[in-house]
Formats: C-alpha cells, sequence, structure tokens
C-alpha cells in the first residue's frame, strides 16, 4: 500500500466516532491503525473497511 508523502504522523481512530458502542481505539502509525480498525471492526462488527477508505477517513481526519 502506498502512503501519501509527507504524513508520518500518529493518528488515532475511535470506534465510537464511526458510532459503534464500543470504547476501541486504535494509536499509532497510519498503517498500523489501518490494519487493527479494519480488522476489529471486520472480526467485532461485521464491517470490512478496505484500506482505501480507511486511508480516507484518515487524510480527512488529519487534514
Ligand atoms: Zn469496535
Amino acid at each position: 500500500m502506498q502512503v501519501p508523502i509527507g504524513i508520518s504522523v500518529t493518528i488515532k481512530l475511535c470506534c465510537i466516532d464511526y458510532g459503534f458502542e464500543c470504547d476501541f481505539t486504535s494509536e499509532g502509525d497510519i498503517e498500523q491503525v489501518i490494519e487493527e480498525f479494519g480488522k476489529h471492526t471486520n472480526e467485532e462488527h461485521g464491517i470490512e473497511y478496505t484500506k482505501e477508505v480507511l486511508m480516507q477517513v484518515i487524510l480527512r481526519k488529519t487534514r
């Protein structure tokens, strides 16, 4: 996966931000968070976010 150049920040995604009643958060570098959060939503909530979708969400959040 390609990470846009110039983005090397620590980010945080919270399940609750996406309307889940869940206290799961994932924090770290972008690739790690995408991996963790995608896995969590898939396994716990049955919703599969693709890496592309999560990347869009993250980019919107950090802007
Ligand atoms: Zn969750």
